[in-house]
């Protein structure tokens, strides 16, 4: 169940600072920030030096931590989960997208930001993105170390993320991921490093804007993102897994996936998003069954193009162009939960984001 924990700062009417902001009249831009956890939340531990728990500190005591933030918004703050983001589910995106569809559509607020671990950051954001229908930004953030290390960078990233969701430029872009003085978008955005505070990197494409704690400056137009999705209806969503490539590999794996009910299978093949033969006959006999066959890539960059070492048109498969395994997942459940299912239709739904 979700715990909702309001705090509204800044109550008083008082002159915007930034006449970027969305509301420059009286009132500072009203901001909700959903908390979920992560290390932006976590407490020092006894487990090492470096130990810490995700998740210790609750997103109201983050905002309260910074008091500059009373100048720059009027912020409501709602405690939707405190996990690291490596137990994320369907329950709880599903939860974030209907709040978030029910603030835009009653203007309650004129944008909005998560806090989040960043394992699974993208994972989210990009789900989000594929669901939410609004122009009013909404902006994922968090932190690589937490919030008892010395040079923890959560209050910065949280500062800026709410610093970019009341600048006017920010509308249409919409969901954002913002970490390290950087704005990406989320249909690009990776964690590509295990500790660094650089870690999110927009592969294939590059940021969006950049903002520090005086400008918000976007170096890319609005995107036009053609296609959105209904929110699906309830969790869970339906069963898609990644099956990771490698030398020498066998097929039973798929054989198991296809017994047990998989409902797609996304390979996160070598290459181009190639696998061994026993794999790839394996795959085109699922297809067969009626297992829906995504081709991406682990090497974490590049496209994978239909037709080039792999015939697509003959087994039927799906090409995931730039998507990321894990992206190229999530589509699926969303596109599968909304009755899409022949590859065709799967295959244009992988094309939007960029121009052919
Ligand atoms: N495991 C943490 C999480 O994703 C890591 C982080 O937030 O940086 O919640």
């Amino acid at each position: 169940m979700a715990l909702a924990i309001c705090m509204t700062m800044g109550s008083a009417p008082a002159k915007s600072m930034n006449n970027s902001n969305i509301n420059t009249a009286h009132a500072l831009p009203r901001i909700l920030v959903l908390a979920t956890g992560g290390t932006i939340s976590g407490k020092k531990n006894e487990m090492s030096a470096i130990g810490y728990n995700a998740g210790g500190v609750t997103g109201q005591q983050l905002i309260e931590d910074i008091p500059e933030l009373s100048k720059l918004a009027q912020i409501n703050v709602e405690q939707i989960a405190n996990i690291g983001s490596q137990d994320m589910n369907d329950d709880i995106w599903l939860r974030l997208a209907k709040r978030i569809q029910e603030v835009v559509a009653r203007n309650e607020a004129d944008g909005i930001v998560i806090t989040h671990g960043t394992d699974t950051m993208e994972e989210t954001a990009f789900f989000l993105d594929n669901v939410i229908h609004t122009d009013k930004p909404v902006i994922l953030t968090g932190a690589m170390r937490p919030s008892t290390a010395i040079s923890a960078d959560g209050p910065g990233n949280l500062y800026e993320a709410i610093e970019v969701a009341t600048n006017a430029k920010a509308k249409g872009h919409g969901v954002m991921i913002v970490m390290n003085d950087t704005i990406h978008s989320a249909r690009w955005a990776s964690k590509t490093h295990t500790t660094s505070v650089e870690t999110f990197q927009s592969i294939n494409a590059g940021p969006i804007g950049y903002v520090d704690p005086a400008s918000v400056r976007f170096v890319q137009p609005p995107m036009l993102m053609d296609k959105r999705y209904p929110i699906p209806a309830a969790a869970p969503l339906p069963r898609v897994e990644i099956l990771y490539a490698h030398s020498g590999m066998g097929a039973s794996i798929i054989n198991d996936l296809v017994k047990d009910g998989v409902k797609a299978i996304v390979l996160a093949g070598v290459g181009d998003g190639n696998s061994s033969k026993p794999v790839i006959d394996a795959l085109n006999r699922a297809v067969k069954q009626g297992v829906i066959v995504v081709r991406s890539s682990r090497t974490g960059s590049g496209f994978v193009n239909r037709n080039v070492e792999v015939d697509d048109d003959k087994n039927s498969f799906v090409a995931s162009y730039d998507l990321s395994p894990q992206k190229s997942r999530i589509l699926l459940q969303i596109l599968i939960s909304n009755g899409k299912t022949k590859p065709s239709e799967i295959q244009t739904a992988f094309e939007s984001g960029f121009e052919n």
